[in-house]
């Protein structure tokens, strides 16, 4: 995706203007084929928006998109009706996403029958070999999705995506709404998947936690822009945008325990609808000055190909308040 911008609202009535949501501003990433490629901030950051700019469900304000060499941003619906099979989702939520009037069949079936890769009984047998590779039971195929657990559905809502037999998979948050005992399970669930059927897979999340034992690389956004982009290791061990540092000392540490100083971020996100000048995390970042409330900082190449927006990156690294508290 190259210098993709998505902005919702801002309809002129006669009486008052809507306020315009910056949801993605200028973000450029390359997901390599093949790869776990994780996008990570808080909610209101853009990254569902960004994933599903990647896939087309929504149309970018400017930039491109493409898919395999190939510029999709105007294609045609038909033409975008065929490449969809190669490109799906796993919703966040898989109690709203599944049909409730549908039978696990048809939930599962629809896409094997519309892109016409099974035909009469054989689509039953696809049925349930998706069924089988997600790790449920065939006969759950007669079922509906209120008969199920939380982690049961989104276990159809992969089996479902699956069944187009995508080379792209986008799970957006996909799962958050699961309790935690069971999130393991799925994340386990999709590494397997992606190893096993060759998937490319870009996960969005809210949280570094989820993210860190399945990714390759990470991209972090805050208020619609990547503030930083590194492999998992480096991001982990040492981030060097403070957002990033910020969201690392908010997850539990396992040795420092429940006492530990679990540091959070100060606030919440700004609106989207009223950025603040400059650098965009200037309002709440501990280390800011007054040229970062004038001045937006750009994206930056550093060594290693990572990527970091911030004026003081360097200096701040240098300092040390960089250390990570999380221990792997
Ligand atoms: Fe903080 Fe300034 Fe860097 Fe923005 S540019 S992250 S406000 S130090
Ligand atoms: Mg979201």
């Amino acid at each position: 995706a190259r210098g993709l911008h998505r902005r919702f609202g801002g309809r002129r009535g006669l009486f008052r203007t809507e306020p315009t949501v910056h949801a993605v501003n200028d973000v450029s990433i390359a997901v390599r084929p093949g790869e776990t490629f994780a996008i990570v901030g808080e909610s209101g950051c853009g990254k569902s928006t960004l994933g599903r700019l990647l896939l087309r469900l929504i149309e970018p304000n400017e930039g491109r998109v493409l898919y395999k060499g190939r510029d999709i941003t105007d294609i045609s619906k038909g033409e975008m009706r065929k490449l969809r099979r190669e490109m799906q989702i796993i919703f966040q939520d898989p109690f709203a996403s599944l049909n409730p009037r549908m039978s696990v069949s048809d939930i599962v079936g629809e896409p094997v029958r519309l892109h016409g890769l099974a035909r009469g009984g054989q689509v039953n047998e696809r049925v349930a070999e998706l069924l089988r590779t997600v790790g449920l039971r065939p006969e759950f195929a007669a079922r509906y999705p209120h008969e199920f657990s939380g982690g049961q559905r989104q276990r159809i809502g992969i089996a479902r995506a699956l069944a187009s037999e995508p080379d792209l998979v986008i799970g957006d948050e996909p799962v958050s709404a699961l309790d935690v005992s069971v999130q393991a399970q799925v994340i386990n669930l999709l590494e397997e998947l992606k190893d096993r059927l060759g998937l490319t897979l870009v996960i969005v999340a809210h949280d570094l936690a989820v993210i860190r034992h399945m990714s390759d690389r990470v991209a972090v956004m805050y208020l619609g822009e990547m503030v930083e982009l590194a492999g998992v290791d480096e991001l982990y061990d040492n981030p060097l945008h403070p957002y990033t540092q910020a969201l690392l000392k908010a997850i539990p540490s396992p040795t420092v325990g429940e006492r530990g100083p679990r540091e959070l971020l100060q606030g919440d996100v700004p609106s989207p609808t009223a950025l603040p000048s400059g650098c965009r995390f200037h309002t709440r970042c501990p280390h800011a000055r007054p040229r970062c409330s004038s001045e937006h900082p750009s994206l930056q190449a550093v060594e290693g190909g990572r990527r970091v927006a911030c004026h003081f990156w360097r200096e701040i690294a240098d300092a040390g308040a960089s250390a990570p508290v999380l221990a792997s």
